[in-house]
C-alpha cells in the first residue's frame, strides 16, 4: 500500500491532560511513524502510514482520548511523505504563545486509587497522589502557562523518582504538574482550635477518631475547607448547624462508595454514572426512609445531597470505621468558603473543634458542584468544582465580553472567540467577602485566559453589587434585562439562533418598567425581546422581607383578589395578619411582582405548607414534594387579560378555586397536584397561542422555578404533545448561576450590530 503522510491540527483541552503521551502510544500501537508537537494553533500530529492505519488513528483518537481532554476540532491536511523510522514527541521550544484551555479539578482516578491502597507502593496512603488523569488543576493555577512554577506546587521541587516519571512519555505521570510523593510533596497535619499542632504519626486516623466521638473537623480539601461530622451523630450535626448558622437547609454527605450511597438513596443509572464521574458533584437524589443517618441532615426534605470521595484524603478518611460524613462548605452562613490555613483558623475558630490542614495552597476557592436529575437529564444547580473553567462553546466567534451575572448565586463569564468561560460559583453578593471573591475571580480569569473584555454586561437592577461594580470600570457597558439573559443563556447552550418563545419562570428580576418580574413569556433572541405575557402583578407586603414569610405573600395575594372581604383560611389563623392588611390597604411598602416563585410561595403557604422559610425556596420545594411526584386529574384555567401588546395572566379565578379547595378540606398533596397541573395547562395554551401568532415552534424554559421536577417534566411532555420543540438547561444552571452565559451572548450580539 502507498505510504501517506498527514498533518492533524487538534484544538480543545489538549495540553496538561496527557494528550501527547496518548498520541504517542496510539501512533506506536497502530504502527504509524511521525511526530507530535505543541504549537500556538494547537497540538500538531504528523502521521505516516497506509490509509487503513491513518483511518484507524482518527477514529481511535476520538474514542480513546484521555478523560480530561476535550477535542473541539481536528484539521487534516495531506503532506509529503518523509523517511521517519519511528514516532516521537518533539519537545516544545517555547510554550508562551500556546493558547491553553485549563482543565477543571477532577476526582482521583482508579489507577491512583489502587496505588493509594497498595501497601508496597511508595505513595501508599499518601493524601496527595495524582497523575495526568486526575487531581487538582484550576484551583492551584496562579498564572499561565500551566506549568509547575506557576502553580501552588512551585514550593515542592520534584524528587528524583517523581522527576523521572514527569519526564517519561511512557509514564502515566508524564507532565503531571501536581505530581508528588511523600518524599517531595505536600503533607497533612492536625491542629486544635488554636492552631496548636497535635502530634500524631497518622493525622488522618486521628481525625477519624475525633469524628467518631462527635467532634467537628475543618478539613482542607481541593477547592476549600469542609466542615465535617459523623453523619450518624445527630448531636454533632445539631452542633454543626448551630455553629454554621444554618438551621434547616440540607447538608451534603460524602459516602465511602456507591454501595454505601445505595443504602441511603434511590439511584437511576444516570445518577450512578454521575456520582462516579470525574466531576464527582453533589447529587441531589431521593432518600430512602429507613437509614441510620441523623434525621437533622435534611429535615422535611425528601432529597439528600450525596457525593463520593474525590481526593485521596477523602478516600483515606472514609476507608476505615466511618462510611458517611457530613461534608459542608466551611463558612458561616452564605460567606465564601475558606481556603487558606490562617484564614481558616481565624474564621472557623468558633465553628470547628479541630483542623486537618495541608500545605498545598489553594489559589482559587471552588465549592462543590451540585447537580440533579430532572426530567430525565442531569442538570447543574451549582456549576463549580469539576466543571469550571471548562468553556461553553458557542456557534460563532465573538468579541470578548465580561458578564458580571446577577446578585444571588453569582457566576461571572468571560468570553474569547467561540468560548465562554464561566467562573466557579461565587455565591450571594451580599457580604464583603463575597464581593472580594467576585472581584478576585474576574481578575484571575482575565489573567489565566488572557482576556481583555471590550464590553461589560450587567443586570438592569441598579442595586446589585455586580451592577455597581460594572459601572465603576472604565469599559463600555450594557445593561441587560434579567429574564432576557435567562432566555439567551438557554438559547446559547442549545446552539439556537433564530427567535424563540421563552417561558421564564423565576424568583426575582428587575423589569424594564422598574417593577419586579419573574413569571414571563418572552419572544426574542439575543438581539432583543418582547414581553408577550406575564403573571398579574401582585403585592409583596413588606417588600423583599416578605420572601422569608410565605404566609405574608399568601395574604397579599388573597387581599389582591378578595379585597377586605377575606375568606377564612386555616393556615392564616395563627398569624398576626392585621398589620399586614393595613399595609396592603394603605399600599405601603408593597411593591408589585409578577414572579412565579412568589406565586408558589403564596399557594404553598395558604394550603397549609411552610409559613416561614429558613432557606431559599423552602416553601416551594416542600409544596412540590407534597405532590408525591404526581399531577392532578383536574386543573383550573388562569384567565387572560389582553392589552395592546401583552397578556396578563390573571390570578383571580385560580385563587378562588384554591380557596374553595382549602375550605373543602382538601389536603396539600391534592392541592399541589392540582396547582402544578393548572400551571402546565396554562403555560401550554399560552405557548400555543404565541406560536400561532409568531410562527415560532421552538421554546426555551429557564429561570429558577424550573428546578421543580414536577413542573418541568409535565410541561415538557405537554408542550411536546402540542407539537412544540422544547429546550432546557443541562450545561448551566436554570437559576441565576446561568445568567452570565446569556449576558455574554447578548453583549456579543450588541457589539456585532
Ligand atoms: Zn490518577
Ligand atoms: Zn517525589
Ligand atoms: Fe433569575
Amino acid at each position: 500500500m502507498t505510504m501517506l503522510r498527514r498533518r492533524l491540527t487538534i484544538n480543545g483541552i489538549v495540553q496538561g491532560v496527557g494528550f501527547r503521551p496518548f498520541i504517542y502510544s496510539l501512533a506506536r500501537d497502530i504502527g504509524l511513524v511521525g511526530s507530535v508537537y505543541n504549537t500556538s494553533d494547537g497540538v500538531k500530529v504528523e502521521l505516516q502510514g497506509n490509509i487503513t492505519q491513518l483511518d484507524q488513528f482518527e477514529s481511535r483518537l476520538h474514542a480513546e482520548a484521555p478523560p480530561l481532554s476535550t477535542i473541539i476540532s481536528v484539521d487534516i491536511e495531506d503532506i509529503t511523505a518523509q523517511d521517519d523510522s519511528e514516532f516521537t514527541i518533539v519537545a516544545s521550544h517555547d510554550n508562551t504563545s500556546v493558547s491553553t484551555l485549563i482543565s477543571p479539578d477532577v476526582a482521583l482516578c482508579d489507577d491512583c486509587k489502587a496505588e493509594l491502597f497498595e501497601e508496597k507502593n511508595s505513595r501508599y496512603k499518601y493524601p496527595f497522589i495524582n497523575c495526568t488523569n486526575c487531581g487538582p488543576r484550576y484551583t492551584i493555577i496562579e498564572n499561565i502557562p500551566y506549568d509547575r512554577p506557576f502553580t501552588s506546587m512551585k514550593h515542592f521541587p520534584l524528587c528524583k523518582a517523581c522527576h523521572t516519571e514527569y519526564q517519561d512519555p511512557g509514564d502515566r505521570r508524564f507532565h503531571a504538574q501536581p505530581n508528588a510523593c511523600p518524599e517531595c510533596g505536600p503533607h497533612v497535619w492536625l491542629t486544635d482550635q488554636k492552631g496548636e499542632r497535635i502530634e500524631s504519626t497518622d493525622p488522618v486516623s486521628k481525625t477519624v477518631e475525633l469524628l467518631l466521638v462527635g467532634k467537628i473537623l475543618a478539613i482542607k480539601g481541593l477547592g476549600g475547607f469542609h466542615l465535617a461530622v459523623d453523619a450518624c451523630n445527630a448531636d454533632a450535626v445539631a452542633q454543626l448547624r448551630l455553629a454554621k448558622g444554618r438551621d434547616a437547609k440540607p447538608l451534603a454527605l460524602m459516602v465511602r462508595d456507591l454501595a454505601t450511597a445505595q443504602t441511603l438513596v434511590y439511584l437511576s443509572q444516570l445518577e450512578i454514572e454521575t456520582l462516579g464521574s470525574i466531576q464527582a458533584p453533589i447529587l441531589l437524589c431521593t432518600s430512602k426512609l429507613d437509614t441510620n443517618i441523623a434525621p437533622n441532615i435534611a429535615p422535611g426534605n425528601d432529597r439528600l445531597g450525596i457525593m463520593l470521595p474525590y481526593t485521596p484524603l477523602h478516600h483515606l478518611l472514609l476507608s476505615g470505621k466511618l462510611d458517611t460524613l457530613v461534608m459542608t462548605s466551611a463558612n458561616f452562613s452564605e460567606e465564601p468558603i475558606c481556603i487558606d490555613n490562617d484564614e481558616a483558623l481565624t474564621r472557623l475558630a468558633d465553628l470547628a473543634d479541630f483542623f486537618l490542614l495541608h500545605n498545598r495552597d489553594i489559589y482559587l476557592r471552588t465549592d462543590d458542584s451540585v447537580v440533579m436529575e430532572l426530567s430525565g437529564e442531569i442538570r447543574p444547580i451549582r456549576r463549580s468544582r469539576g466543571y469550571a473553567p471548562r468553556p461553553i462553546f458557542t456557534r460563532r466567534k465573538g468579541p470578548s465580553i465580561l458578564a458580571v451575572g446577577g446578585e444571588l448565586k453569582n457566576v461571572v463569564g468571560l468570553s474569547k472567540d467561540e468560548k465562554v468561560f464561566l467562573s466557579q460559583h461565587i455565591g450571594d453578593l451580599e457580604n464583603l467577602e463575597a464581593f472580594e471573591f467576585f472581584k478576585m475571580t474576574i481578575a484571575h480569569i482575565q489573567r489565566i485566559f488572557e482576556i481583555e473584555p471590550e464590553l461589560i454586561v450587567h443586570d438592569l437592577h441598579p442595586e446589585y453589587l455586580s451592577t455597581k461594580w460594572a459601572k465603576d470600570q472604565n469599559i463600555p457597558l450594557l445593561g441587560v434585562q434579567h429574564h432576557h439573559a435567562h432566555l439567551a443563556a438557554c438559547m446559547a447552550e442549545n446552539s439556537l439562533e433564530e427567535p424563540v418563545i421563552g417561558i421564564i419562570m423565576d424568583g426575582t428580576g428587575y423589569g424594564t418598567d422598574g417593577t419586579i418580574w419573574g413569571g414571563e413569556f418572552l419572544v426574542g433572541d439575543p438581539t432583543g425581546f418582547e414581553r408577550k405575557a406575564h403573571f398579574e402583578p401582585m403585592p409583596l407586603p413588606g417588600g423583599e422581607a416578605a420572601i422569608r414569610s410565605p404566609w405574608r405573600i399568601g395574604l397579599g395575594y388573597l387581599h389582591q383578589v378578595f379585597g377586605t372581604n377575606l375568606p377564612d383560611i386555616p393556615a392564616l389563623k395563627d398569624h398576626d395578619i392585621q398589620p399586614i392588611i393595613q399595609m396592603l390597604n394603605a399600599n405601603i411598602n408593597s411593591p408589585l411582582t409578577s414572579s412565579c416563585g412568589r406565586l408558589f410561595d403564596a399557594v404553598a403557604a395558604l394550603s397549609g405548607g411552610r409559613q416561614e422559610i429558613r432557606y431559599e425556596a423552602q416553601a416551594a420545594i416542600e409544596f412540590m414534594q407534597a405532590a408525591g411526584n404526581r399531577l392532578g386529574s383536574d386543573y383550573s384555567n388562569f384567565e387572560f387579560q389582553q392589552s395592546e401588546s401583552e397578556q396578563t395572566i390573571s390570578i383571580t379565578n385560580v385563587m378562588h378555586d384554591l380557596v374553595q379547595r382549602i375550605q373543602a378540606g382538601k389536603n396539600i398533596e391534592s392541592i399541589s397536584q392540582w396547582f402544578h397541573y393548572s400551571l402546565i395547562k396554562t403555560f401550554t395554551s399560552i405557548s400555543l397561542e404565541l406560536s400561532r401568532e409568531t410562527g415560532i415552534k421552538q421554546l426555551v424554559l429557564s429561570g429558577g422555578v424550573f428546578q421543580n421536577n414536577l413542573l418541568i417534566e409535565g410541561l415538557q411532555t405537554e408542550l411536546n404533545q402540542a407539537g412544540l420543540e422544547v429546550f432546557t438547561h443541562a450545561q448551566v444552571p436554570t437559576n441565576d448561576g446561568g445568567l452570565a452565559l446569556g449576558q455574554v451572548i447578548i453583549g456579543q450580539n450588541y457589539l456585532r450590530k
